[in-house]
């Protein structure tokens, strides 16, 4: 415990001695808890072979101790004042680079050459900045050059379960299967919100996602993202209603087939179906010619 409080100490002298205040529109909160740090880590699974890119690295807690077991590290800030900040406290680290740029105008192709990255041993880690975690989330996912090996963020809990829930779940939704579709996802670990300066409103998690191995696209990924957004845009209503929405009134009874055909009950709600059962689906209504 008294290990966790100097490292806390350590986190407010820095703050101070650089004059920095914590920014709340970049969603800082900094990890002050060490073990977490190491956890997240060894979650990571980072090792010598791989390429670590950091988004926000902060004060550079996290990168410091990805340096320690990766090959590389790529760190991506979005906050000017923290840049001069980093090239100090990671000076010592020859393995270390870091990037100035807001995480969503990456482009990863010319990232990736112009700072000697392998392109098929990228890891990202990452204490994600709350306010706009869905959008790096999906950014990260649709990348078409790059498959990264392992995403392990640290995001709120709320939204890990909903990154992590099963079918038949109140979180089970969109976020959900597009994570699914891509990746394999583990909630591995818990974290108190005290372990964060400045402390947030709510409690956080650790979420481990790996590459899938038998991973294919499918033939239509974008009518396939329509149809689960569509399904779960007004949760209340059941599946048919969402898909009458969707595709207009006079194709119900064609639905009603499709439902038939698939062995699903017309009454059944989007969040009971799997992510097979989705690709099914929209495989039928594209058949029909419901969808383009
Ligand atoms: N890694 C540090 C830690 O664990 O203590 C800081 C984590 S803090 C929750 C989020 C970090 O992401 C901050 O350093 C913030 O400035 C940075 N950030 C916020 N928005 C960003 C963006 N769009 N692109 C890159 N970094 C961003």
């Amino acid at each position: 415990m008294k290990e966790i409080t100097n490292f806390a100490d350590i986190t407010k002298q820095m703050l101070l001695h650089y004059g920095l205040n914590p920014k709340k529109k970049f969603g800082q909160n900094f990890l002050i808890n060490e073990d977490i740090l190491d956890n997240i880590v060894d979650i990571s699974g980072v090792s010598s072979e791989d390429d670590v890119i950091e988004i926000g690295p902060g004060i550079g807690a996290l990168t410091a101790k990805l340096a320690k077991r990766a090959h590389k590290v790529l760190a991506v800030e979005i906050d000017h004042e923290l840049i001069s900040v980093l090239s100090q406290t990671l000076a010592n680290y020859t393995n270390i680079s870091i990037l100035e740029s807001d995480i969503l105008k990456v482009d990863f192709d010319e990232v990736i050459k112009r700072f000697g990255l392998n392109i098929d041993h990228i890891k990202i880690v990452a204490n994600l900045p709350y306010y706009i975690t869905t959008p790096i989330l999906l950014f990260l996912l649709k990348q078409k050059e790059v498959h990264f090996e392992s995403i392990t963020v640290m995001v709120q809990k709320e939204v890990a379960e909903r990154m992590t829930s099963a079918p038949g779940n109140k979180d089970y939704g969109s976020l959900t299967l597009l994570i699914q579709y891509y990746m394999n996802a583990e909630l591995v670990l818990k974290v108190d919100k005290t372990y964060f300066m400045p402390q947030p409103k709510v409690d956080s998690a650790v979420v481990n996602l790996t590459k899938k191995s038998n991973f294919v696209r499918f033939n239509n990924e974008r009518s396939l993202f329509k149809v689960i957004r569509e399904c779960f845009n007004h949760r209340r209503k059941n599946l048919l209603n969402n898909l009458v929405n969707l595709t207009g009134k006079k194709n119900k009874t064609v639905l009603l087939q499709i439902f038939d055909e698939m062995n699903i009950d017309k009454n059944i709600r989007a969040e009971k179906l799997t992510l097979k059962q989705f690709m099914i689906l929209t495989d039928n209504l594209m058949k029909v010619n419901l969808l383009s």
